[in-house]
């Protein structure tokens, strides 16, 4: 397999929600004896599941499946009250790795249903976030998928609608609903600008801009992954060849022909090796080159009650024999240097 050139997007791959959720679980497996129970998949990769299955972590899709005193961490897609009340009731330790952007959608939730709305959520059926925060008000709320619109939706009362959306949604998809329903219901209540993340518009945008250089479009990322589809999408709306692959061996020899610019990016959960691997593979003649749009600098603290557990470990070695110095940094001051990547050679080693 060879190309001219690979030009590949910058920002794509870890977001500061996958970084946080990785570290946490990495954390979780070196605290705990025995299996760690993770509810979901931690992150929506492949690959990353692989290897925390690898040391072994049990992810489970009911709360039943952990045993009772178990460790139990939940994913960064969020959960349902109900699950996170199951989990308190069954696990010893429960750890919440849920990324801030989906719990500020589930607090709109509360709030525009606790306020009377009738709340349109613009979201994928069945996708573990969705799942989670449409639970937190079943009864108010109509999930509306992006692709099909509002189709004949018909509110209690058209003056008391909400607009809410997953975290992870194609921009152009969400904006299409968004303008019909300001249409249709000129009093819409919505978040200031949109519940998509930082993270999902970066990467479309890096992708729309890359999608006019270059010949074919690779985006890296698992076939769950919102995040990773709506990037897929992207490229395609801009009217590239795009393809979704788990790795360099997903490649197929004749999505090549006649293609000298391969563009590259990642979703939100995938590992950057596996971005390596497939420059690796396409063997650029002229190499490759960063397409970069914007610098992201965003960092999501651990899980509070997991912070607690590092600090008294931390203690414990300070009164200890490997003592540090009083005042000198530990573990927890050093977490926004620590990235998943290296959290994730720890786990793979
Ligand atoms: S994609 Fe966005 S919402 Fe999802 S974990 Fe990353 S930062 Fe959080």
């Amino acid at each position: 397999m060879t190309v001219e050139r690979v030009l590949v997007a910058e920002p794509r791959g870890f977001c500061a929600g996958v970084e946080m959720a990785i570290k946490a679980l990495t954390w979780m497996t070196r605290i705990f004896d025995g299996p760690v129970y993770c509810y979901h998949e931690i992150v929506h990769n492949e690959w990353v599941v692989r290897a925390f299955e690898g040391v072994g972590v049990v992810f489970v899709d009911h709360i039943d499946q952990v045993p009772e005193g178990a460790p139990l961490m939940l994913s960064a897609h969020g959960s349902a009250p109900e699950v996170v009340s199951g989990a308190t009731a069954r696990a010893a330790v429960v750890i919440d790795a849920v990324c801030p952007l989906v719990t500020k959608v589930h607090h709109e939730v509360k709030r525009m249903a606790r306020d009377g709305y009738d709340i349109i959520y613009v979201g994928h059926e069945g996708h573990d976030e969705a799942v989670g925060t449409v639970a937190e008000a079943p009864s108010a709320i109509q999930l509306v998928e992006p692709e099909s619109g509002l189709g004949d939706y018909q509110p209690n009362d058209p003056a008391k609608v909400a607009l809410l959306a997953q975290t992870t949604l194609g921009v152009h998809e969400w904006m299409a609903v968004m303008d019909d329903a300001r249409l249709r219901f000129p009093q819409l209540q919505m978040s200031r600008k949109s519940d998509l993340c930082y993270a999902t518009t970066n990467r479309q945008d890096a992708v729309k801009q890359l999608a006019a250089e270059c010949d074919l479009v690779l985006v890296v990322g698992s076939h769950n992954s919102s995040n990773t589809q709506a990037l897929v999408r992207v490229a395609r709306d801009h009217g590239m060849a795009a393809h979704r692959i788990d790795s360099a061996d997903d490649i197929e020899a004749s999505w090549l022909d006649g293609v000298a610019v391969v563009g590259l990016t990642a979703g939100a959960s995938a590992p950057d090796h596996l971005v390596q691997e497939v420059i690796d593979r396409l063997s650029p003649t002229e190499g490759f080159e960063l397409w970069s749009t914007i610098e992201e600098q965003e960092y999501f603290p651990l899980p509070p009650q997991l912070r607690s557990f590092v600090t008294t470990l931390q203690q414990l070695i300070e009164a200890g024999v490997t003592a540090r110095d009083p005042g000198r940094d530990g573990w927890l001051q050093r977490d926004r240097d620590w990235t998943a990547t290296e959290a994730l050679e720890v786990v793979s080693a």
